[in-house]
């Protein structure tokens, strides 16, 4: 089956209030549908969640001619062919304005979320050629997908407290686990948060996001101080460039549950944050890097050391490959229309949500179909 095409969508939903994570704002609900086509009629759809998204999509046009002409079934052939881009010198055609030939350097996040696009297509692909979903080409058996109730941001112009009854309000709608934000206050601040939302949420699981705020001693300090609230994972707490053997050195320093992966590249990053950041949830992105073919490979890492996969975003795909994996722990779903719009208006068809449990179906490759309606009014 030959690769005959390849179109991109970026679209992008304004969002009506401000989500702040610890350091960033989320204005913006965007993805990139990478659409591949084949000469036997076949079309797959990947994802991904990316940015900048004009540089990927400039590296998908890029990539479109190296794949053209491939077979979509070898999967591996192509996920090579362009991983070779972040490395040799052969592409000197992609950045002709600047003059640049080595390609790969400096853009490396781009082209590993170009990759994931495509991949993620092509798998997309093989399962409508064979007219399985992803999770029963994988092997798995189905049944429900456990899923956490993830929001908890500071709301723009909002009492950082509102988080109190967002959370209750996912629990009482199904959700066993519910993950919120910290490190946007000072310790305090947070403390008075994660406190309240434990009292509203009964013995429900409680994750905490920072989205790498801290360093080491404050981390420290961070987690010693919310500890006693009952912290089931404490989530990207250190900045990104101290983030494995700092790690590392944080899990020493607590029996609280670690978790990150969800801004690392590949499976040498994952390997690292496992070997030297002590972490117990690994949550590789694969419509960030690299797709679902590195996805498997990190999985299959984090296996033999112990530690379970709670990818970040996009259960759509997600939950396929958490369902096959044997350290599948669970997928992360945002209840709040308002943060995630694209939940509710991308799709024709999709997985279900039904009390914290994803539920995938029968339906060839991911079991999606896109709303184009949506797709044409958001595109950018
Ligand atoms: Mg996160």
């Amino acid at each position: 089956m030959i690769i005959t095409g390849l179109t991109t969508h970026a679209i992008a939903v304004p969002l009506g209030t401000v989500f702040w994570m610890s350091r960033e704002p989320y204005r913006t609900d965007s993805e990139i549908i990478v659409e591949v086509t084949t000469d036997e009629g076949i079309t797959g759809y990947g994802q991904i969640h990316g940015r900048p998204m004009a540089e990927i999509v400039t590296i998908l046009d890029n990539f479109t001619e190296l794949i053209t002409g491939m077979d979509a079934l070898e999967h591996l052939a192509v996920w090579h062919k362009l991983f070779d881009v972040t490395t040799s010198r052969t592409r000197e055609k992609m950045d002709p304005d600047l003059g640049q030939p080595h390609f790969g350097a400096g853009k490396r996040p781009q082209i590993m979320a170009a990759i994931a696009g495509i991949d993620i297509a092509l798998w997309d692909i093989k399962g409508k050629a064979l007219g399985l979903p992803i999770w029963k080409l994988l092997g798995a058996k189905n049944r429900p997908v456990s899923a956490y109730g993830s929001g908890g941001y500071y709301e723009q112009g909002e009492s950082p407290l509102k988080v109190v009854d967002e959370m209750a309000g996912y629990v009482e709608a199904g959700y066993r686990a519910v993950k919120m934000k910290c490190g946007g206050l000072d310790v305090a601040g947070d403390l008075e948060r994660i406190s309240k939302v434990r009292e509203s949420i009964g013995d429900a699981w409680l994750m905490i996001d920072a989205n790498s705020a801290y360093t080491l001693e404050q981390a420290t300090d961070a987690i010693q101080t919310f500890a006693e609230h009952d912290i089931f994972w404490f989530e990207e707490p250190l900045h990104w460039y101290d983030s494995a053997r700092g790690l590392g050195r944080l899990a020493t320093r607590t029996h609280v549950a670690l978790a990150s992966g969800e801004s690392e590249l590949h499976r040498w990053g994952i390997r690292d944050l496992v070997d030297l950041g002590g972490i117990r949830y690994m949550q590789f992105d694969c419509t960030r890097a690299g797709g679902v073919t590195e996805f498997l490979r990190v999985t299959a890492y984090a296996e033999m050391h112990g530690i379970m996969v709670a990818p970040h975003h996009d259960p759509q795909i997600h939950g396929h490959l958490v369902l096959a994996a044997p350290n599948g722990f669970a997928v992360e779903t945002f209840p709040n229309p308002e943060r995630d719009p694209l939940w509710t208006e991308l799709y024709t068809k999709r997985p279900e949500i039904r009390s914290g449990m994803l539920h995938l179906s029968e339906d060839p490759g991911f079991g999606f179909d896109i709303d184009w309606r949506t797709v044409d009014r958001y595109r950018v």
